[in-house]
């Protein structure tokens, strides 16, 4: 496991580690006022929290409280919400929703140059070697086109609409290594892990999914933006429990003449991105365990 703080936070006179489970470290750094944490600036990503400041979504996402320059002036961060301050001893999980977490025009430009590429080969084989074709084995290379599409299919996000990326238990202890957690079992099994001792938390994740499942259904946000690599932080300790959506540097606004569903599947250029398939499944999971 790794103890992954990038800095300290303070808030309402405490003290304590900040707890990162994805992205860059450098990406992030504790914010100008209490209570918020600064996100290194994308312009996509800005525009999505504008956007959400003025929808149905707002109660569900970090407050956006605007671009903030550094001090070296060299690079500018967007100011959120830090979700943490509200809890005492946190445990954090990060869950990456839809099919896919690559955006079309990324699977597009990698079909362009569709070279054989011998070091996709060997990361393919060292995670399965049955994995690479009769052809693909003999050549010792795959394409990276067809390397993105496999490498969705090893976790659950191919099947499910979702992975974890990265959970923080009470016990202070973080791992990243969910890499190959796809069944449904397997990921039953880490939600029990991380909800263990804390049993009040699994209602409470339920009845959020739900409220955010409903949100999602009116959202102008979500009608018109196709969501990749998007996740929800589920945060929870011994008094409360809740989750949000974050991580917008991939949601881009849908083509003018393309409507998705967000729960059909996705075919190349139908833009669609599995959310819902996403968080139907996170609910359903989530049931099973308050049922067992
Ligand atoms: P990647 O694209 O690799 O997922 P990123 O640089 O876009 O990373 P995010 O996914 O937005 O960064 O955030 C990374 C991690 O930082 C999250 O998993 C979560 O642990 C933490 N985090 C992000 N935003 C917040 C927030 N507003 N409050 C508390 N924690 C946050
Ligand atoms: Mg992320
Ligand atoms: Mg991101």
């Amino acid at each position: 496991f790794v103890q992954w703080t990038p800095f300290f936070q303070t808030y309402k006179k405490q003290r304590y580690p900040w707890v990162q489970l994805a992205g860059h470290q450098g990406n992030f750094k504790a914010g100008p006022d209490q209570g918020t944490i600064l996100k290194k600036l994308c312009i996509k990503e800005e525009k999505c929290f504008k956007v959400l400041m003025d929808d149905v979504l707002r109660p569900f996402v970090p407050e956006y409280k605007g671009i903030v320059k550094a001090d070296d002036g060299e690079c500018s961060f967007i100011q959120l919400q830090d979700l943490l301050s509200d809890f005492v001893s946190p445990c954090v999980m990060d869950c990456k929703i839809g099919v896919r977490t690559y955006l079309e025009e990324e699977l597009a430009k990698a079909k362009e140059k569709p070279k054989l590429r011998k070091d996709m080969y060997e990361k393919m084989c060292q995670v399965d070697t049955t994995a690479p074709t009769e052809e693909e084995h003999k050549m010792k290379g795959v394409t990276k086109p067809r390397y993105m599409v496999w490498r969705e299919t090893i976790s659950s996000t191919a099947t499910l609409g979702f992975r974890i990326e990265g959970i923080r238990k009470s016990d202070g202890t973080s791992s990243k290594d969910f890499k190959t957690v796809k069944t449904r079992d397997q990921v039953m099994k880490e939600f029990m892990e991380f909800t263990e001792n804390f049993p009040h938390s699994v209602p409470k994740y339920i009845q959020r999914l739900k409220s955010i499942r409903t949100a999602l259904e009116t959202s102008p946000f979500f009608q018109s933006h196709e969501v990749i690599g998007s996740s929800l932080l589920f945060v929870h300790d011994k008094y409360d429990a809740n989750v949000w959506l974050i991580d917008f540097a991939k949601t881009l606004e849908l083509p003018e003449n393309i409507t998705i569903t967000h729960k059909d599947k996705w075919k190349v250029g139908s833009h669609e991105d599995g959310y819902l398939i996403g968080l139907d499944n996170l609910i359903s999971i989530f049931k099973s365990i308050l049922e067992n």
